[in-house]
């Protein structure tokens, strides 16, 4: 990557692991980025830190009891600094050559969407963003003069096998899943899973919400999601394999009989580092796979009975213009309540598939939902899982 001029770049949940991971690179190669703004939520002292180090020109926290700790850490300098919806708007409305949208939640469609209308290219960490709005995001991606680019590993691989192909060549594309802390789990012992265990991945560092997530197999049934709408796939044309070394992120089968493949070690500074430098590559620390140290490369099917959340998002797949805006609420309140504690872990899916029930018959618009319907649909999946919740508890 060339430095001759700077890449200027907005992060959206800069206090996060991929916001922290994104900001390592851009420590390491200086010279081809400067910052425009960072957002983050509650942990000022990080974000306040950052944009000090990083000389942003901007600095927003989601909360607005946050405001007066923000501003003071950054008295004396002159960064400027907002709170509330209106900060992280302001946020993703400054003119960027890169924003990296990497909060969490449906929290981050709105600004998410607002950068896509100021950013030359849009890295999509949120894939919640997808699965709640993907329509009506992929449309306003289209109408945008933004490239988006993938940040999810799996997505990133796929895009890269993909730059050179038709779309209507491929024939499916097999996301993988390392199969989470309890891959080998009976159902009895998922039954006793602590919220300690549940935070352990054996591969990836994560969020918390990611990886409580990829526990339940409810990740890479987000991300089927994810995918068919990033690569304008037919249900049927995405799939799932468990492959616990985590090394192959995505296999893209092709009308030919071709398999490509994208492997790196499992590190987010790779597929961060493709976003950064697209459509160029730039240096990282992590090193290519050594093949011969590792020995083999394993694969099996996901289990639909000892991970129900993966069946629940493969059915949401099917329809997922109005199902999508309900899985991701529904989960977003059970994860919340088991990483608080107060239900089981597997409780999560009991919770989202009733919440899912109760939507089952609803005529909900299909692919003419807007970014409201899609609020009001959210809104409503919250409460009634929130309601759930009493009884689950
Ligand atoms: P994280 O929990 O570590 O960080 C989340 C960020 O969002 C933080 O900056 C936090 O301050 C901010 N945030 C939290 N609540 C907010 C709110 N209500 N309003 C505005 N900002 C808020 O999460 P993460 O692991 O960095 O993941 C971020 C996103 O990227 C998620 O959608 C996740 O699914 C996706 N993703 C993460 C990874 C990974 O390896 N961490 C991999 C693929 C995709
Ligand atoms: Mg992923």
């Amino acid at each position: 990557m060339t430095a001759a001029t700077k890449k200027r770049v907005t992060i959206l949940g800069a206090t996060g692991t991929i916001g922290q991971n994104t900001l390592d690179l851009i420590e390491r190669n200086q010279e081809a980025f400067e910052i425009i703004a960072l957002t983050g939520n509650k942990n000022i002292d990080l974000l306040a830190k950052n944009a000090i180090e990083t000389k942003a020109e901007f600095v927003a926290t989601a909360d607005p009891s946050q405001y007066k700790a923000l501003k003071a850490s950054l008295s004396g300098t002159n960064i400027r600094c907002a709170a509330g919806k209106e900060g992280l708007e302001e946020a993703a409305s400054l003119q960027s050559d890169m924003c990296m949208a990497a909060i969490v939640g449906v929290a981050g469609l709105a600004p998410t969407l607002k950068a896509l209308e100021n950013t030359k290219c849009l890295a999509l960490a949120n894939k919640e963003c997808l699965v709640s709005a993907g329509a009506l995001f992929m449309a306003k991606a289209k109408a945008s003069n933004a490239a988006l680019i993938p940040v999810d590993s799996e997505h990133s691989g796929a895009y890269q096998c993909l730059v050179a192909e038709q779309p209507d060549n491929i024939h499916k594309l097999t996301l993988t899943a390392s199969g989470g802390p309890f891959r080998t789990a009976t159902v009895n012992q998922l039954n006793e899973v602590t919220k300690q265990q549940a935070l352990k991945h054996p591969n990836w560092e994560m969020g918390a919400k990611i990886t409580i997530d990829s526990a339940t197999l409810m990740n890479k049934g987000l991300e089927l999601i994810e995918a068919k709408y990033l690569f304008s796939l037919q249900p049927d044309q995405v799939d799932m394999l468990v492959h616990p070394q985590s090394i192959i992120h995505c296999l893209v089968a092709m009308q030919d009989g071709s398999i490509l493949a994208q492997m790196s070690e499992p590190d987010m500074r790779v597929p961060i580092s493709y976003s950064l430098a697209w459509p160029g590559r730039m240096k990282t620390p992590i090193a290519p796979v050594d093949l011969t140290k590792l020995g083999q490369l394993t694969f099996e099917k996901g289990d639909p009975e000892r991970f129900p959340c993966l069946e629940l998002a493969k059915q949401a797949l099917y329809n997922s213009e109005s199902r999508g805006p309900v899985l991701n609420a529904a989960n977003e309140v059970a994860v919340e309540a088991f990483l608080k504690e107060k239900i089981t872990f597997m409780a999560i899916p009991e919770v989202i598939s009733s919440v899912m029930d109760r939507f089952e018959n609803q005529q909900l618009g299909g692919n003419s939902l807007t970014l409201s319907d899609i609020i009001s649909l959210d809104q409503e999946a919250r409460q009634l899982a929130c309601d759930l919740l009493k009884f689950a508890a």
